[in-house]
């Protein structure tokens, strides 16, 4: 499918969306519009994947949730984008609550534990210590 038939009818959709919206909930959107400071109650952190959106699955208004996503919902320190939505959220936002939410049927949890590698068993590493001590590699200080 062509990328600018794709924008397209993304566009189009979205339009349509707008006006249903503005029928069912006369000006909600534009109270909620970039004028106006976004007040959500909630940071949500949640998975990627297409099947579970947080605004559908938790039946919210735009505007009530503040969102982090990736694959199989991770927080890691050393992620400046995780780090700075969760900054902004305490600290700009004042949310009340830090919701992080699994799925069932995750494929990105699946495939992180189909690929882990068990540690080796402590008896290999008994082995790799115990040659190492021969050849002097680990010394002990012992005063
Ligand atoms: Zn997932």
């Amino acid at each position: 499918m062509p990328q600018e038939f794709v924008l397209t009818c993304l566009l189009a959709i979205n339009k349509e969306w707008a006006a249903e919206f503005e029928k069912k909930h006369p000006g909600y959107l534009k109270a909620k519009s970039n004028k106006n400071p976004q007040t959500p109650h909630v940071l949500y952190i949640g998975c990627s994947d297409s099947r579970v959106p947080e605004s559908v699955v938790l039946n919210a208004m735009p505007g009530e949730i503040f969102v982090h996503r990736n694959i199989a919902n991770q927080f890691r320190l050393d992620d400046d984008s995780a780090l700075s939505v969760l900054a902004f959220a305490v600290e700009s936002l004042r949310v009340d609550h830090i919701i992080v939410a699994g799925h069932t049927g995750c494929g990105g949890v699946q495939t992180a534990l189909d690929t882990a590698h068990p540690p080796p068993p402590l008896h290999a590493q008994m082995d790799t210590m115990s040659v190492d001590i021969l050849r002097g590699k680990i010394s002990a200080d012992i005063g």
